[in-house]
């Protein structure tokens, strides 16, 4: 039996960002099958009230999709380990990250966890997310809405 569709958004904001998306796709490897990466991606931070970036760097974000035989629940506690075997080197506790990994879509799967929510409740509104995921899966249909990332893309304007 082949294995379920999944894609995970990388982000990177701090010392050598190519590294630690490099270094966060070899840890993808061997969890997913048939791994394809999108192109990296330059971006303005994103921020929240709760959160501001304004004096915060630059981000480089991809997407990788792939298919995978683990549960969400345990492809999500590889993607915290990946993430803090990238962050060592975090300086204090709300410094800009060098490995961030967010499970955006695990097929069609529709999973409401206090731990773990997929659909990623927020990357309808990524562009930093729709724009490389469309590279690779623009006929994905989100479960939620419906519509597919393109079309979620699309209406980003
Ligand atoms: P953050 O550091 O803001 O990326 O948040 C990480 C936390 O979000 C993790 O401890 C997860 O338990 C939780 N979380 C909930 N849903 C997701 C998801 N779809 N992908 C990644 N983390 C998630």
């Amino acid at each position: 039996m082949a294995g379920t569709p999944v894609a995970v958004a990388l982000g990177s904001n701090l010392g050598d960002r190519v590294a630690h998306l490099q270094a966060g796709l070899a840890g993808l490897a061997p969890l997913l099958d048939d791994l394809r990466v999108s192109t990296f991606h330059d971006t303005a931070p994103v921020g929240s009230v709760a959160a501001p970036t304004a004096d915060q760097p630059r981000y480089l974000n991809a997407v990788a999709v792939g298919t995978t035989r683990l549960s969400a629940p345990d492809l999500l506690t590889h993607l915290l380990r990946i993430e803090a075997e990238q962050g060592r080197e975090r300086p204090y506790v709300w410094a800009p990250r060098t490995l961030d990994l967010d499970l955006i879509l695990f097929g069609q799967a529709r999973i409401d966890r206090p731990d773990l929510t997929v659909p990623h409740p927020r990357f309808r509104e990524r562009d930093f997310v729709l724009a490389p995921l469309a590279e690779l899966a623009p006929d994905w249909i989100d479960p939620v809405t419906g519509q597919t990332v393109a079309d979620l893309l699309a209406a980003l304007g």
